[in-house]
């Protein structure tokens, strides 16, 4: 027995892609192993291995036109409960005492809203038992028990919730996030080949770079890290070089922390819509009923008693939106009902980015100096976000990234502040070309 403490603690998660194969699994197990060297109690959460979860949502679209509730969580989460068994049973062959236990046995407690879950509560007696028995302990990400006992999950990319939620349960020192990239990037290096690395940010900045589109994170894990104030490091499975941490206490700085960007989006107008009270509201509310996520809205000064509204959904709930244009035209309530697929969104994310003069302007211009025609705008204090055309998408990522960190990485991930870069051109695309070489290396490494 070992008395719990909680600063010896180190609570990670592992995505799908780290855990993808038996040789994955095996690497997994050493490095837990390292890791345990200097933590004396781990707990690590973990995902499916690879894609088994859109594997599993495949097979489901073939037994049924609309798998979801219940017995979709009962499937998904097999998926997790595969994964933290042959995890614990690499550590096991490696000599090393270990245990997995699915949401229901750890006693992860959520709410009953199945396939998109909130968590609740987290038990922490059997974790605790089990630490004290020396074992590391791999718990099932993404799943969760309600009151009923009814197995639940928390929404795609939910293993990430886990592992902070498991963080904040136990007071962690930090919530390692172990993935297939190095950290947080400044833009998506698939597309910006000088994105750099940022070595930290603020819980609020790594939710508003979650929430438009970064995928590295889910932005309630965030939410829930800075709720109980538990430092998170977003690092590589690969290697053990530092990563982004995401952190409270940081200074204000209006700066832009990354430029996110979203293809899987549809921008849905409602043409002559009835310019009388209530008819937003119900409009709004019947998209809620079907769970349609709405994000951005706009509607435009009424016309002859029309109104013509337009916002932006995920490019999967395109059939639920067609459902409904039928019910509200039979109602009268809309002329007619626009959905355009082949837009796509851009987005500066930083701290006082509205409040903060120019800034919107420089993201304006970038995006015209390369001949990009901007769709829709909206703001909040945390971003500046443009609908644009799909094609265009990685043209205006490049323009606005160069508009905000320059094409050269002098300083690894030096912010982007409200004052222009003092860096002439020239030393910049000199710059850049040591940075192309060096991301070049990194990603064939990998
Ligand atoms: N396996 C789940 C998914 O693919 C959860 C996760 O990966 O975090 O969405
Ligand atoms: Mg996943």
């Amino acid at each position: 027995m070992s008395r719990f403490e909680r600063a010896h603690l180190l609570v990670q998660k592992y995505g799908g892609s780290s855990v993808a194969t038996p040789d994955h699994i095996r690497n997994v197990a050493d490095r837990i192993i390292a890791c345990r060297q200097e933590a004396r109690h781990m707990v690590v959460a973990v995902s499916a291995m690879g894609k088994t979860t859109d594997q599993l949502i495949a097979m489901a679209g073939q037994v049924s036109s609309r798998p979801t509730g219940r017995e979709m969580d009962q499937l998904l989460a097999c998926g997790e409960t595969i994964a933290v068994s042959l995890l614990s049973l690499a550590l096991q062959d490696r000599g090393v005492p270990a245990i997995s236990l699915t949401a229901a046995q750890c006693g992860i407690r959520t709410d009953g809203s199945f396939n998109r879950a909130r968590i609740a509560n987290v038990e922490t007696g059997r974790l605790v038992h089990e630490l004290e028995s020396g074992r590391v302990v791999i718990v099932a990400g993404f799943q969760g028990i309600t009151g009923n006992h009814e197995i639940t999950t928390l929404g795609r990319g939910g293993g990430d919730i886990t592992g902070a939620a498991l963080a904040a349960a136990l007071q962690a020192p930090v919530c390692e996030i172990c993935t297939d990239v190095d950290g947080v990037y400044t833009a998506d290096p698939n597309v910006v080949e000088g994105a750099r690395l940022v070595p930290e940010m603020s819980y609020e900045e790594a939710i508003e770079l979650a929430a438009s589109g970064a995928k590295v994170l889910h932005p309630r894990a965030a939410e829930i890290c800075m709720q109980y104030d538990v430092p998170i490091h977003v690092r590589s499975t690969f290697h053990r070089r530092p990563g982004t941490w995401i952190r409270g206490g940081m200074m204000e700085n209006a700066a832009v922390v990354g430029i996110t960007s979203d293809k899987k989006i549809a921008k849905v107008t409602l043409l002559e819509v009835r310019d009388e009270p209530g008819l937003a509201a119900v409009i709004f509310r019947e998209l809620a009923r079907e769970d349609v996520n709405v994000r951005l809205i706009i509607q435009a000064a009424a016309t002859h008693d029309r109104n013509r509204i337009t916002f932006v959904t995920d490019n999967d709930q395109v059939d639920r939106i067609r459902e409904l244009e039928a019910a509200w035209k039979r109602r009268r309530i809309v002329g007619d009902v626009q959905v355009d697929l082949d837009v796509a969104k851009i987005a500066i994310v930083g701290s006082r980015i509205a409040s903060t003069p120019g800034l919107a302007a420089r993201m304006f211009t970038a995006l015209a100096k390369v001949g990009v025609n901007i769709d829709c705008i909206s703001t909040s204090e945390m971003k500046v976000s443009c609908v644009i055309g799909r094609d265009d998408l990685d043209k205006a990522v490049r323009a606005v990234h160069a508009e905000f960190f320059g094409t050269a990485s002098t300083s690894r991930a030096s912010r982007s502040t409200t004052t222009r870069p003092a860096t002439s051109r020239p030393a910049r695309k000199k710059a850049a070309a040591k940075t192309t070489g060096a991301t070049a290396r990194r990603r064939s490494a990998r």
